[in-house]
């Protein structure tokens, strides 16, 4: 067999996590000695300024800060990027300012509650950041072979090449192929719902909030875009989900501006939409010798609160902490102890707010006659609560894993 690569640490998948991982290792100085080599099975991701992206993610002052300290944070908000300073809650039985729940960052002295980013962006910044520091990508290269060993990792890709690695990174979304190769267990949690995203203009501003409606069949999100309009998240269950794919548009339009109870006054299409399945899943272990999940490849969660990504990034901060210290002690980066750490680290966290928005998820499906009103009374009594307040917003920063010592390099 003709080895063609010797980088130190291999990547698979090049989505925001995989990307932001490979630019974190790539860019600390004292880890000159490792390489990291990428590959994606998909094209390269292309960011276009005249055309808003139909995926974006509410990006938390965590996943900001993570941005930053790569140094790409500010060339995402030259080209594109709005912050939202509220984010107002309400039930679908009810009016929007009945029982509703208002976060406003003014509340926590903070600017903004976080960033709505657009995915293609989000790649492309890190693609360069990951480049400038000497990280080999491969677009349209599949994984085809692994084969772990006690001393190195080897991995064949569908471009014939054989790469020889002290550490496989998987990064490879919810279906990770990596993570069904090593035999990884993973539990599904299938909510039979979809999510159908499309970006809308509407009557009246938004005012830079979050506006999230739970209907009895899902949560119906508007998050504020800087062009003034609205990316639209809205998760209902599968069967709705394919019948509001196939309606002619005027009755789309109609669907969603009942489903809004028009809070944001009349709406206009101003995109194409996509639909994406939603399920929460958790894989049983993070690591295994010399081979670590992160990002979807390890958890998955509701999109209700918009948080997976989050969880993603802060996936890759820790891990590569926890390897940039192993490297500095001259520890073997692969060695299934060290790679526990970064386990140890997160799994906790990540699994508390997946069974957070799941119970969440539940509580709002619950049909008959007196829940609504009991949820009505709960999100009002949160709403006059501002330290039970406060501590959400805070929650939702990330400022708890922040407090660890694990973001790494920010400013
Ligand atoms: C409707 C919806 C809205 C969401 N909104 C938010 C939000 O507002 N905020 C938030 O924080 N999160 C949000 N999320 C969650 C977020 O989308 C995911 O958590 C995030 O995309 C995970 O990133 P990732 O890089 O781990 O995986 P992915 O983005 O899935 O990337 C995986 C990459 O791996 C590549 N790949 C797959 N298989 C292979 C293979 N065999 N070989 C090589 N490459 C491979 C793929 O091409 C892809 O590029 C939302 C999710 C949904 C469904």
């Amino acid at each position: 067999m003709n080895i063609t690569q010797h980088p130190s640490v291999v990547i698979v998948g090049g989505g925001p996590v995989g990307l932001c991982m490979a630019a974190l290792l790539a860019s600390c100085s004292r880890f000159e000695e490792i390489k990291v080599h990428l590959f994606d099975s998909g094209d390269v991701p292309i960011w276009m300024a005249d055309k808003t992206d139909l995926r974006v993610y509410a990006l938390s002052r965590v996943s900001q800060n993570i941005l930053s300290g790569l140094g790409v944070w500010n060339s995402i908000v030259d080209c594109r990027a709005s912050s939202y300073e509220r984010m107002h809650v309400w039930q679908g039985e009810y009016d929007s300012r009945v029982g509703s729940l208002t976060f406003d960052s003014a509340e926590i002295g903070e600017p903004d509650l976080g960033h709505i980013v657009e995915n293609n962006l989000l790649r492309s910044v890190l693609i360069e950041s990951a480049k400038n520091y000497g990280v080999k990508i491969s677009f349209n290269t599949e994984l085809d072979e692994i084969d772990v060993n006690d001393e190195r990792v080897q991995i064949v890709t569908s471009k014939g090449e054989t790469l020889s690695a002290a550490v496989l990174i998987a990064a490879d979304g919810s279906d990770s192929t990596v993570r069904d190769e090593l035999g990884i267990p993973v539990t599904n949690i299938p909510y039979e719902q979809r999510a159908i995203v499309t970006h809308v203009s509407t009557e009246y501003s938004h005012m830079a909030t979050a506006w999230q409606r739970f209907l009895p069949q899902g949560p119906l999100a508007f998050l504020p875009l800087k062009d003034g309009c609205s990316s639209v998240v809205w998760s209902t269950d599968a069967h709705h989900a394919k019948t509001l794919c196939k309606i002619e548009q005027t009755k789309f339009i109609t669907e969603l501006q009942h489903a809004s109870g028009g809070v944001l006054g009349q709406i206009s299409l101003e995109s194409n939409s996509a639909s994406f399945p939603i399920q929460a899943s958790y894989a049983s272990r993070y690591c295994g010798n010399r081979t670590v999940l992160l990002g979807d490849a390890a958890h998955t969660i509701h999109p209700l609160a918009g948080q997976g990504m989050n969880l993603g990034l802060m996936d890759a901060a820790v891990l590569a902490e926890v390897l940039i210290e192993a490297q500095k002690k001259r520890e073997d980066i692969g060695d299934y102890r060290v790679l526990r750490r970064y386990e140890r680290n997160r799994k906790g966290d990540n699994l508390k707010m997946l069974f957070a928005l799941d119970a969440l998820h539940r509580l709002f499906g619950i049909s008959g006659k007196i829940a609504p009103s009991i949820r009505s009374i709960g999100l009002s009594a949160v709403d006059a609560m501002p330290f039970a307040k406060s501590m959400i917003m805070r929650q939702a920063f990330g400022y708890r894993a922040q407090s660890s010592r694990t973001v790494l390099y920010s400013a």
